[in-house]
């Protein structure tokens, strides 16, 4: 039925594309993307012939205005470069506009890097911020990182490799050195890792590499004050090291 579809394409892997994202992609009458040639290597994929059509939150709002008429009797789909639409890519007004003007908004689930960083990283996953791409540098990033740098929750940022040692240590120092962190790279694809430690030694070991790492990252850092909470026998022992230092 007609209205606005948001699919989610893979991260890397193309195998990850779901039968239903395939099935919209096939089956609608535009595709709205960010880069036809990115995108077209995933209709190709699929089997999809369907006409793109360039589409950024920035974009004209004549082109916006021109896709959500055509919700009302034609099958829109919205696809990014990578992974899900709206997370870190265009859409979000898109969707918006659709809304208010009663179109239908059907979402097509999928890959999301930061979702799968999160699930790899072996830090808590009950309450995350996502954080997306930091800013350049300055004081809006010190800002950035001031502002949530006392909640009780994951953190969830993308970078670049050639930014990731400077974030690392930016981190280090507004976040705490001794927060537990992930580097998650190429999640997907061949050169996947994943690489775990305090935000200080990891900054220290990718200030240290030689070259920046090549590929796409996220780094998710642990909620403040890991350490385990003391158990009533840990109470005990350090209490007893404390009288016996008493005077
Ligand atoms: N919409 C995408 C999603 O659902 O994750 C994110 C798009 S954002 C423009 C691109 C950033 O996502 C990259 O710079 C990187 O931080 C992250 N990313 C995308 N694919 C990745 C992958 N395979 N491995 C690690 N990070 C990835």
């Amino acid at each position: 039925s007609p209205g606005l579809y948001i699919v989610a394409g893979p991260i890397g892997n193309l195998s990850d594309l779901t039968p239903r994202a395939a099935h919209i992609l096939c089956h609608a009458d535009v595709v709205a993307v960010e880069d036809s040639r990115v995108s077209a290597r995933l209709l190709r994929h699929a089997g999809s012939d369907r006409p793109m059509l360039p589409y950024h939150d920035h974009s004209d709002e004549a082109v916006r205005a021109r896709l959500v008429a055509r919700m009302a009797g034609e099958v829109v789909a919205l696809l990014s470069d990578a992974g899900t639409p709206l997370i870190s890519d265009p859409g979000y007004k898109l969707v918006r506009d659709a809304r208010a003007a009663g179109r239908s908004v059907t979402t097509i689930p999928g890959p999301c890097a930061a979702i799968a960083a999160l699930t790899v990283s072996g830090l808590p996953t009950d309450r995350f911020v996502f954080m997306g791409f930091l800013p350049a540098k300055g004081k809006a990033r010190a800002d950035a990182l001031a502002e949530v740098a006392g909640l009780r929750a994951s953190l969830v940022f993308y970078e670049s490799g050639p930014r990731l040692a400077a974030a690392l240590s930016d981190m280090a120092l507004a976040l705490g050195e001794g927060r537990e962190a992930c580097v998650a790279r190429e999640i997907t694809k061949l050169h996947e890792e994943a690489r775990t430690g305090t935000l200080a030694e990891l900054a220290r070991a990718y200030a240290a590499a030689d070259a920046p790492p090549k590929g796409e990252i996220v780094v998710v850092v642990g909620p403040p004050g890991e350490a385990p909470v003391a158990s009533a026998d840990d109470a005990d022992a350090l209490l007893r090291e404390a009288l016996a230092r008493l005077p």
